[in-house]
């Protein structure tokens, strides 16, 4: 049962053929048997989540009309606040912290009859490309466990690739959701920014932070994106605009005649061969449906990085002031000091909390916003925001999506980056201009290159996230025809994943 798509299990628990207890269960059973070797999970609730399972198929016994997805379990990011179940952040600054309210993406999930099976790991408060900042440890990538299976949200991805939840809930603020999905082979959604709700979510880069759902077929991603979406009015950047009709694209996946644009920028060098020839390949077969497809240039993409990397480290540094070691989390007394001040405390509890990367980042932006810094380096990242922002913009003029790798490399071994940010960092150039400019971005897999998964990627313009579904869909079902199957059938050994 661990094998089925969340539509197919859907179905199933609709027709009554299986009771959620039975599915949430058969996840429940698969985490015990495969966590040990991936460590996807930082915290398993079984008994919440066959309570809510037991809530579900009692409804549904008693005839009500439950939503599609009732019944399905699903495994959420440990950066969204979950009432009964700790929310870490993959950080000792919140080890053991039980929030006291839901994030909405959590109390929608719970609405929609979703079984929450448990919170996934991460890089440290969600910053790093392969899940090795954990505070907790790595993340493996089920289909080869010394390898990475990217990040931060490499514990979503590895749960759905490795068959333990047939669903998760991802966060994304410059690719944490589709690089995990590229390199897990895993199909990942950043939704329009302001499309989910950032209430509960623990802020990372408040003005790049969207949350997005993680699966194993696209039309499994838009029945979550379509129950974790919609305005909420506790976040002040939710839109108000309706949701997109990403459910009905996902099912109808036709691309007679629309208009594709290739990413001139992202693809060239630094690319893998192996990755170009699937993305390749890929286009062929968009082409050969009826897709009409073009080079476009995005020149100010190639300056996605430098000023991500200014964007984002100084909201970090203002957004996790928060930890102050007073109200809530991680609490050191300074070694030596007979009556510390309070900011001796707060010294030490930070200098304990939080890990390398954070703190890097931390420096980074207090020092990216210091006065007589501030015009030239925050400033003028502002800036080349906009100009990415316009490059986009001219773009969707001339075509309906734009696409690229997900990834310039597959998998890489575990530890290889850990020493060299700045290749860290690079893992994440193509998805990174799509968070700076607020638009909707989905990976899915395109194949394999060296036996390891590659992403494709395709970006919509801002409240388009339909047409991420439409053409993920078309591709998805180009790609199985060709393949004979769904993607983790090219992955026998996947199966054989034990602890
Ligand atoms: N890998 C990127 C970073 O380290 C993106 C992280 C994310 O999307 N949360 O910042």
């Amino acid at each position: 049962m661990h094998q089925l798509t969340a539509s197919a299990l859907a179905e199933k628990l609709l027709a009554g053929d299986v009771t959620s207890v039975e599915a949430t269960q058969a996840s429940l059973d698969r985490i015990d048997a495969v966590d040990g070797a991936v460590h996807a999970f930082l915290h398993v609730d079984a008994e919440g989540a066959l309570a809510a399972a037991a809530d579900v198929d009692a409804r549904r016994a008693a005839g009500e009309n439950l939503p599609t997805l009732a019944g399905v379990p699903v495994a959420v990011k440990d950066v969204l606040t979950t009432v009964g179940q700790p929310t870490t952040c993959g950080s000792r600054m919140l080890q053991g912290w039980v929030p006291p309210y839901d994030a909405t993406v959590v109390a929608r999930l719970r609405a929609a009859g979703l079984p929450i099976l448990g919170k996934t790991n991460m890089d440290e408060f969600a910053m790093g490309s392969s899940t090795e900042h954990s505070a907790y440890g790595a993340t493996r990538n089920p289909w080869d466990t010394g390898r990475v299976p990217g990040g931060s949200g490499g514990g979503s991805a590895a749960a759905v690739s490795a068959l333990a939840a047939p669903l998760a809930v991802g966060t994304d603020t410059g690719g944490s959701i589709r690089q995990p999905g590229a390199m897990t082979g895993t199909v990942g959604v950043k939704p329009t920014y302001g499309g989910v709700s950032r209430y509960g979510l623990v802020a990372m880069a408040s003005s790049l932070d969207q949350a997005g759902p993680v699966a194993r077929s696209v039309l499994d991603a838009a029945l979550l994106h379509e129950v974790i979406a919609g305005h909420d009015p506790r976040d002040s950047t939710s839109l108000t605009a309706p949701v997109p009709p990403v459910v009905e694209a996902a099912r109808r996946g036709d691309v007679e005649g629309l208009r594709i644009g290739i990413v001139r920028e992202l693809g060239g060098e630094g690319f893998q061969p192996g990755v170009r020839q699937r993305f390749d390949e890929a286009v062929e077969l968009l082409t050969g449906a009826g897709a009409e497809v073009v080079e476009v240039s995005c020149p100010s993409f190639v300056h996605g990085i430098a000023a991500y990397y200014l964007v984002m480290p100084s909201e970090v540094s203002s957004n996790l002031a928060k930890f102050d070691a007073m109200r809530y989390g991680l609490r050191v007394a300074p070694e030596g000091v007979q009556a510390p001040s309070a900011e001796e405390v707060m010294a030490a509890s930070r200098d304990a909390g939080f890990g390398d990367e954070v703190k890097r980042r931390i420096i980074l932006g207090t020092y990216a916003l210091s006065s007589g810094y501030y015009d030239a380096y925050y400033g003028s990242a502002q800036k080349v925001r906009t100009l990415i922002a316009r490059d986009f913009a001219a773009a969707f003029e001339q075509v309906d999506v734009l696409v690229s790798p997900t990834a310039p490399t597959t998998a890489w071994p575990l530890g290889e980056k850990l020493d060299d940010p700045l290749a860290m960092y690079l893992a994440d150039v193509a998805t990174i201009p799509a968070n700076l400019a607020g638009v909707p971005g989905l990976s899915l897999p395109a194949g394999l290159a060296d036996g390891l998964p590659v992403g494709f990627q395709v970006l919509a313009p801002a409240l388009a996230d339909d047409r991420l579904y439409t053409v993920g869909a078309a591709l998805e079902r180009l790609l199985e025809e060709r393949w004979g199957g769904p993607f983790a059938a090219l992955a026998p050994d996947l199966q054989e994943v034990t602890a």
